[in-house]
């Protein structure tokens, strides 16, 4: 079956969501697809607990919220689309207070914001600790506003259908009967999230597995700045479920073995709100060294909330309270909470312009899939929904003003049956020895210990070595349930056939790059090297792995200093 929409946008998370919204009101005769390979609302957005970041106060300013993007991102963000971001935030901000967002307020009714870690002004907006659940929300029920968005819950992209450099549409399968269909489209919108589940002890969902990254790439597109991924200090014990930066916002602070707020050696002025690349590798050092807590997960150190109070815990992080309690027996009120660095983040993505434009025509990008770069090597906390917002936004009227100005172009032929026979013949028709869970297993554990906060040339080479072998044993899995019936097996397969070759990318950038800069940290290069490496790198698809593509940075107002916190 081949549907017919002017503009397609697959992920309904915060990116996908508010560029339905702004292609809806950008062309109201336009017939706007939202595909989502799950429900919406259990997009990984739906978990994003300690903020949103936009300057709104007299005393902060669009300046200083760009000089902070900046400096976090090590500047390897691009300049432009930084400051563009930062001027579109409050805007941002206020629209979902319209829309009914129910963010925490002052005791004048304002929008209350809380300090987080590199922000130099408390400038994250909030709701409670379950801010991305109240956007999604928010948004999800505007959303349903506009009668011609048009919903493809659980449907699972496969391809994209890409010719002479213009896009044509994609294919998907619709999970509740295994049916192929096309979507024929003038514009799609990527907005499916990061790769997280690539490394072991992670804060994501189990669903985010980059899918969008790899169906761009294998299909031309270039991902940018792969090698950096983010690691966030405080990763509960043992799950890894988020303890948010909130939770120091409101000042909470961490501590050794030796009841040292270690913090103090690493950044004596920003202590424990310094950047995550920062305190997470402090936080790494402490534990090499033997100033950490041994426990049956492995070392870890504590993050102390007691002081407090429990009105305080209660009324502003009451799920980290409850997720403490539920999934580590302990009760932050009473108890220092256990944590260590996990994985959280990709700043790398989608190669996209700051009009969240791709290389190819009518192909657009937008949220955690994309790389605008307002990142760079290093993601201040905050910056992330807001990106959503704001760039979603952009994607939405521009895909929209795109499908009103061009014209249906003919799909490829057949190109639904040849995708079809690919996955449930060739695909699903593997019937050989190898588990997917053990190569699945063996990929984050290999991410994990050798292409983690601290890196070496000869781990990454092991790991490169590594990756690629998994991708031929790959080859030869089994698919055991042959049904078509919400088939987890297959679309697990589908989703590490995704995650591997990611994770090539990832590696051979992080081996090449042969520097530190924010979350990329080579023990055997650890200095910043700007006169060399001030510069993205660009991975293209060939059949004999990735190859690497430098562009420069765009720099408009501030040239690249030590960065000190
Ligand atoms: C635990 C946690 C807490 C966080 N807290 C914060 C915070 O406080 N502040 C902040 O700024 N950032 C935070 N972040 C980061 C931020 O939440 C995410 O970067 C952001 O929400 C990503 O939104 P997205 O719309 O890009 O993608 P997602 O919300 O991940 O949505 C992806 C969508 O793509 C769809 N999809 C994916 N693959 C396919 C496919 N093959 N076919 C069809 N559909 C597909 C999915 O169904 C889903 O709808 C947090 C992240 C985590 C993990």
């Amino acid at each position: 079956m081949i549907v017919q929409h002017d503009v397609t946008i697959v992920g309904a998370g915060l990116a996908g969501l508010r560029a339905a919204i702004a292609a809806a009101e950008t062309g109201e005769k336009l017939s706007i697809a939202l595909v989502s390979k799950i429900y919406p609302l259990r997009s990984h957005s739906v978990c994003a607990e300690g903020g949103t970041g936009a300057a709104l106060r007299e005393g902060d300013s669009i300046e200083l919220h760009a000089w902070d993007t900046v400096k976090g991102s090590d500047f390897l963000g691009d300049q432009d689309a930084i400051e563009f971001f930062c001027s579109q935030a409050p805007k941002e901000a206020i629209l979902l207070e319209h829309w009914g967002c129910p963010w925490s307020r002052t005791d004048q009714g304002l929008i209350d914001q809380r300090p987080f870690g590199g922000h130099s002004f408390p400038r994250a907006c909030y709701a409670a600790d379950r801010t991305g659940f109240h956007e999604m929300h928010t948004l999800y029920e505007r959303s349903l506003m506009y009668d011609n968005i048009i919903r493809y819950n659980e449907y699972f992209v496969t391809s994209l259908i890409i010719e002479d450099n213009h896009i044509k549409g994609l294919t998907a399968i619709d999970l509740k009967n295994g049916e192929m269909i096309g979507i024929h489209s003038k514009a799609v919108i990527l907005a499916t999230g990061g790769a997280g589940r690539l490394y072991e002890f992670t804060t994501y969902s189990y669903t985010v597995t980059g899918d969008g990254m790899a169906l761009a790439y294998r299909a031309g597109v270039p991902l940018k700045d792969m090698e950096f991924f983010q690691f966030h200090p405080t990763g509960l014990l043992p799950s890894g479920i988020l303890i948010t930066e909130g939770a120091r916002g409101e000042g909470g602070y961490l501590l050794n073995n030796k009841n040292e707020r270690f913090m103090e050696k690493y950044a004596p002025e920003k202590m424990e709100l310094a950047p995550r690349d920062i305190v997470s590798r402090s936080m790494m050092t402490e534990i090499i060294e033997g100033r950490g807590f041994k426990g049956p997960y492995g070392d870890y150190l504590l993050l102390d909330l007691r002081h407090l109070g429990e009105e305080r815990i209660e009324e502003r992080l009451p799920l980290i309270r409850e997720a403490s309690i539920k999934f580590s027996g302990v009760d932050p009120v009473e108890e220092p909470i256990p944590v260590r660095p996990v994985a959280h983040y990709t700043m790398g993505g989608v190669h996209a312009n700051m009009h969240t434009e791709t290389p190819v025509k009518g192909l657009y990008a937008a949220g955690e899939v994309a790389c605008v770069s307002i990142h760079g090597a290093n993601r201040l906390g905050t910056n992330s929904t807001m990106e959503c917002l704001v760039f979603g936004g952009v994607a939405g009227s521009r895909a929209a003003e795109f499908a009103l100005k061009n014209d249906f172009e003919a799909l490829p032929k057949d190109v639904v049956a040849k995708e079809e026979s690919r996955i449930f013949d060739d695909f699903m028709g593997r019937d050989g020895d190898e588990s997917i869970a053990e190569i699945r297993d063996t990929m984050r554990s290999t991410m994990e210990s050798k292409v983690g906060i601290f890196r070496k040339g000869d781990d990454l080479k092991e790991a490169l070595r590594i990756i690629k072998e998994l991708k031929n044993r790959f080859n030869n899995i089994q698919i055991s349930d042959k049904g078509r019936v919400f088939n987890t097996d297959l679309t697990s397969a589908l989703e590490l056939d995704f995650m591997l070759e990611l994770a090539e990318i990832v590696v051979l950038g992080a081996l090449k790059r042969e520097e530190s800069r924010g979350a990329h940290y080579r023990l055997d290069f650890p200095k910043r090297d700007d006169e060399n490496w001030l510069k993205h790198t660009m991975a293209y698809y060939t059949e004999d792995g990735p190859r690497l593509e430098y562009i420069p940075v765009t720099i408009t107002k501030w040239e690249p200093v030590e960065r000190k916190y």
